[in-house]
């Protein structure tokens, strides 16, 4: 397929490897060239602007940052609807509220484009690995469309309904991860405390029903006390203010998510934004 990509970060720079290692035509366009070098010498083409690169791909994937950057690219000055032919499908692989992914669709609709929310879930090496788990909101019909270039990206591609139902179920995610790392940070402290090494603990626990990625990987983070990242707090922080924002919205409490929210939140405020969101283990354990 011909595809375009912006957002060339730790997430879209190996997406847009794996694109090109499946044979698909990819274009460019990032605000700061140097962060597309070594993709260009890797055989990916550049576009001047978001609108250049709409008019010559089928299907254009974002992997920015918060709904704000995705509204610019697509529909800001030289954003890519500007550019873009009808019949062209926009993938957003980013982040962001649910309520901003219906709204950004319901504006592209009007230009005869489609839009897909497609968060993930995974991480940095599910990116470079292309194990990406994809949770897609929009049309079952533009979900087929983009699915050549998905598969190149994720091994998991789920159409889990209208336009924002993707983005709601990254929230939903984001409740897991959040809420299960408080969880193993209780862990690693209720053993220390009963004087029992947690190692053996997280072990044991790995083969019973606590099992879960959270409790393998943070797990042995806490253990060794390293919260290089990873997935960033600042990031973690953002997306738990979508599940805060988005619970509000329906009227409804969600306690074990606020409580995460506000250590993540604390964290970045005590400057940890670029650790690893595992690193709320730290405020938990410094407390009695
Ligand atoms: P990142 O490394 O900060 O990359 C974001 C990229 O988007 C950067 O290259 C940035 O450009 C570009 N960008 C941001 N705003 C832009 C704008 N307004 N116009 C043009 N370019 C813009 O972030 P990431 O970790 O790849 O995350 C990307 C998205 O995936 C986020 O929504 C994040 O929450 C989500 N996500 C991340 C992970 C993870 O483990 N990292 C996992 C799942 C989902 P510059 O280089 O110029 O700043």
């Amino acid at each position: 397929m011909k595809v375009g990509y912006i957002g060339l970060g730790i997430m879209g720079a190996p997406c847009v490897r794996n694109l090109l290692k499946a044979g698909h035509q990819v274009t460019v366009w990032a605000r700061r060239r140097q962060s597309a070098e070594a993709l260009l010498a890797a055989g990916a083409a550049w576009a001047d602007s978001p609108a250049e690169l709409a008019g010559q791909v089928e299907l254009l994937i974002t992997n920015v940052s918060d709904t704000g950057d995705v509204e610019q690219v697509l529909l800001g000055e030289a954003g890519a609807a500007s550019g873009a032919r009808p019949g062209l499908v926009c993938a957003d692989m980013s982040t962001i509220a649910p309520n901003g992914a219906r709204r950004i669709a319901a504006r592209l609709s009007e230009a005869g484009i489609d839009f897909l929310d497609c968060p993930v879930s995974g991480g940095e090496v599910g990116a470079i690995n292309g194990t990406l788990t994809i949770m897609a909101g929009g049309k079952a019909e533009a979900l087929e469309k983009a699915r050549p270039a998905l598969e190149a990206m994720g091994q998991t591609i789920t159409h889990i309904g209208a336009s924002g139902a993707g983005q709601v179920a990254k929230a939903c995610n984001q409740i897991a991860v959040a809420a299960g790392v408080a969880a193993v940070a209780e862990i690693v402290k209720l053993a220390r405390a009963c004087e029992v090494d947690p190692a053996p603990v997280r072990a044991a626990l790995l083969g019973g029903f606590a099992q879960s990625r959270v409790l393998d990987v943070h797990g042995q983070r806490m253990i060794d006390d390293n919260y290089a990242p990873g997935f960033k707090a600042k990031l973690h922080a953002k997306d738990m203010h979508i599940v805060h924002d988005t619970a509000r919205e329906q009227g409804i409490s969600l306690p074990a998510a606020e409580r995460a929210m506000q250590l993540i939140d604390q964290l970045v405020a005590e400057g940890g934004g670029e650790l690893d969101s595992s690193a709320i283990a730290r405020l938990i354990w410094r407390q009695n």
